[in-house]
């Protein structure tokens, strides 16, 4: 039995892998704990792989789903020398490939042994590929989504049905989303909650399942309790705009105190000038919304250079 109240360690890469009835069917990858401060993904994965196990679900398609940052999440640690959600750009990956393994930071490490699994994945005979990369939150607020690439990812987000934020990949480089995005397939980033609320493990449990069956790899009515998995996830959203544009990203020096003013959460309205965070040595500098938005992401921990985002109403077409 795996206890979800306990830490994790003895994890592998491989979290699980089911091949699909026949192949070449639809291809499943699902990633979990890029940021080893955040578990709930790898609870959730176990769950599913344990309920496809007990109820003998059927399978369409292969399902895979693979560990991040492993030395991380064995330290509850968002990461060791570098954060490995903004390691994935095209320069970065043909450095990493063209790169002494003997000389890796320890996110390398991680990276390149993910890289050898994704590469391996893709090169299988497969179908349609649709990745979902689940994350978690310092702060507590409800479920949303985030893609970074083409149109195509933005359906596979949609099914969901939680707020989706766009515009990332303008502020934020070298996400696994964008990498996947480079390769051409599906890719959507799930924020489920704060790290560490049981609620989140629920939420990416339920993005799961809708993932599963948005690629054909598992058939609707075989999944177990559906209807109750989508109104899990949407209950944190009610009322929250469909799509938000991210339009700023607070951007932290390495070294650079920064403390958000208690009490602040995803989703909350902001207006210009309004007090967010104090920084600097001693806190004494005040920081303040540069514009009337959405706030996102506000940092309640001590690693990352992402202060906080804003984001406005999306105007984008469909
Ligand atoms: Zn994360």
């Amino acid at each position: 039995m795996n206890s979800e109240s306990q830490g994790l360690s003895g994890l592998k890469r491989v979290l699980g892998d089911l091949p699909g009835a026949r192949p070449g069917g639809p291809l499943c990858v699902v990633t979990a704990g890029i940021h080893g401060n955040e578990p709930a993904g790898v609870h959730a994965l176990r769950r599913v792989f344990a309920t496809i196990a007990q109820g003998k679900v059927p399978l369409q398609g292969r399902f895979v789903a693979l560990c991040g940052n492993i030395a991380g999440l064995e330290r509850n640690a968002r990461f060791i020398s570098e954060d490995m959600n903004r390691v994935w750009s095209k320069e970065r990956v043909s450095a990493l490939r063209a790169s002494d393994p003997a000389r890796d930071n320890s996110e390398q490490r991680e990276q390149r042994d993910m890289l050898a699994h994704i590469d391996a994945d893709l090169d299988d005979p497969h179908g349609k590929v649709t990745h979902l990369d689940l994350h978690s939150t310092s702060s507590i607020g409800p479920p949303f989504t985030v893609i970074a690439g083409p149109g195509a990812s933005r359906a596979a987000a949609n099914h969901l049905g939680v707020p989706l934020l766009l515009g990332l990949d303008s502020v934020i480089g070298g996400t696994l989303i964008e990498h996947m995005g480079n390769l051409g397939h599906s890719t959507v980033l799930i924020e489920g909650g704060q790290n560490d609320a049981p609620s989140t493990i629920d939420h990416h449990e339920s993005a799961v399942w809708l993932t599963l069956e948005f690629a054909g790899v598992v058939r609707s009515a075989d999944i177990p309790e559906l209807d109750a998995l989508k109104a899990r996830l949407l209950a944190g959203a009610d009322g929250l705009p469909h799509e938000l544009e991210i339009g700023y990203r607070h951007r932290l020096e390495p070294e650079e105190e920064f403390r958000m003013l208690p009490g602040y959460s995803n989703f909350d309205d902001v207006v210009e000038g309004q007090l967010l965070a104090r920084s600097g040595p001693g806190f004494e500098i005040e920081v303040r919304a540069p514009w009337t938005g959405t706030l996102l992401m506000p940092r309640y921990q001590g690693q990352g250079l992402d202060g906080f985002f804003l984001g406005r109403r999306s105007t984008r077409a469909g």
